[in-house]
């Protein structure tokens, strides 16, 4: 038989949107910037704002965001895809996690915002500015509901007075979505706030000292009578918690897509040193027990994209699973992104457990268990959204 090459007809051929512009090759923007400088940020403990700004400049926040809104026009999966491009060659996972926080707040402006909100704060989230999120206080962060933080509506806007601790990029972010009780409200009163942190009234702690996660600053963020335009709630007042299940449901779903390819490098490291190590006269590798943990390791990367995918895939097309989807992926994102770092530590025996890349990823790892939500309030989650899912 013989087969013949047809031509595309014109059906087969997908236009490109008119504005659609190439993405950049962020696995290797990030190998070639982010990577190199992982090791002195760490010891520094600061965010690599030479590579936030160079991951800015190629495009990476534009990706998600409509062409009317001044981005590419692509979906919130490119965006996805590429922050796992960063973690998979820049080998940073502080980095990562602290673009992740600046994602979600990008995509929180786009699907939540007003036009005030398009027009001032999002092109600058675009180009550069740091952005976090600041839900955790003192007295607690998986009930967010009893957070203290308020806001009082003034006939020029809102004043917001309080104090978030444990928050990503607060120490150098120029943007925060605060989330604040408006008592006039009533039972319903948690509202979102877009907060420009060089506004007077705001201060910074210092930087927390964390087991790992060193290139991603977390600290304190002290608001005294902060005052806000009357623009400046994200959704509606009271409505703050409906919306941030929805903007952090992003947020999950990327813990997973990134530990899956922040693992990919390693494993294939360490692959490498097993067939290259020899113990009872064969490289390690030929041991079953050996194999089990390799195969275990690839087995999270599978697990922890597929998920991931699918929960970006549901918050996409809106769907009402989407929220149970992003926790299933957080939570076996982060658990299984612990287990293969111990894997990657134990294969390489005592060298995996010398002060070093091993050690380090595996402190890194630790964090996404806290950071994101515990994986017990995503299985409260998942609990409640079977619960809710069940009743619609
Ligand atoms: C690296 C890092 C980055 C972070 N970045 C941010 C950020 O950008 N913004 C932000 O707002 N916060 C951030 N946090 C804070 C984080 O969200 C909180 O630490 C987390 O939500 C847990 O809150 P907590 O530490 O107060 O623990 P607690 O809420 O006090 O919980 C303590 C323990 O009790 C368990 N627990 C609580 N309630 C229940 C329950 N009902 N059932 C079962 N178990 C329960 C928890 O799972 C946990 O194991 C960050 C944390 C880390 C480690």
């Amino acid at each position: 038989m013989t087969l013949t090459l047809m031509p595309p007809t014109t059906s087969d051929v997908r236009p490109e949107p008119p504005d659609r512009r190439p993405p950049a090759d962020f696995d290797r923007l990030a190998a070639r910037c982010v990577s190199p400088r992982a090791a002195l940020a760490y010891d520094a403990e600061i965010l690599d704002r030479v590579s936030w700004r160079d991951m800015a400049d190629h495009g990476l926040w534009r990706l998600g965001v409509p062409t009317a809104l001044g981005g590419d026009g692509g979906t919130w999966l490119d965006l996805a895809e590429a922050l796992a491009d960063v973690a998979r060659g820049g080998g940073d996972l502080g980095f990562t996690l602290s673009l992740i926080a600046h994602a979600g707040f990008v995509r929180a402006l786009v699907e939540h915002g007003t036009a005030w909100h398009h027009r001032t704060v999002l092109p600058s989230l675009l180009k550069g500015a740091v952005g976090a999120t600041a839900l955790t206080e003192t007295q607690g962060g998986s009930d967010v509901a009893r957070i203290q933080t308020r806001a009082r509506a003034d006939d020029d806007g809102w004043v917001l007075s309080g104090a978030k601790d444990h928050i990503t990029n607060a120490p150098v972010a120029d943007r925060a979505l605060i989330l604040a009780r408006v008592p006039e409200l009533g039972r319903r009163d948690i509202t979102l706030f877009v907060v420009n942190l060089h506004s007077p009234g705001v201060r910074r702690g210092d930087p927390e000292q964390l087991l790992g996660l060193r290139t991603s600053p977390t600290g304190p963020l002290y608001l005294d009578d902060v005052r806000l335009p009357a623009e400046a709630v994200l959704g509606r007042p009271g409505d703050g918690l409906s919306t941030l299940y929805d903007i952090i449901s992003f947020d999950r779903a990327l813990y997973g897509l990134v530990a899956a390819a922040y693992l990919e490098p390693r494993l294939d490291e360490v692959v490498r040193y097993t067939q290259e190590r020899h113990a009872f006269g064969s490289p390690i590798i030929d041991h079953q027990y050996v194999q089990g943990r390799l195969t275990d390791i690839r087995i999270a990367i599978e697990v922890s994209r597929a998920l991931a995918l699918a929960g970006i895939d549901a918050l996409v097309r809106r769907d009402p699973q989407a929220s149970l989807r992003c926790s299933v992926a957080k939570l076996l994102g982060s658990e299984g992104l612990v287990e293969s770092a111990q894997n990657l530590m134990r294969l390489r025996g005592h060298l995996g457990y010398m002060r070093g890349d091993t050690t380090r990823d595996l402190q890194d790892a630790l964090g996404t268990l806290i950071a994101g939500g515990t994986s017990e309030m995503q299985r409260k989650n998942i609990l409640n959204q079977m619960l809710s899912n069940r009743e619609r």
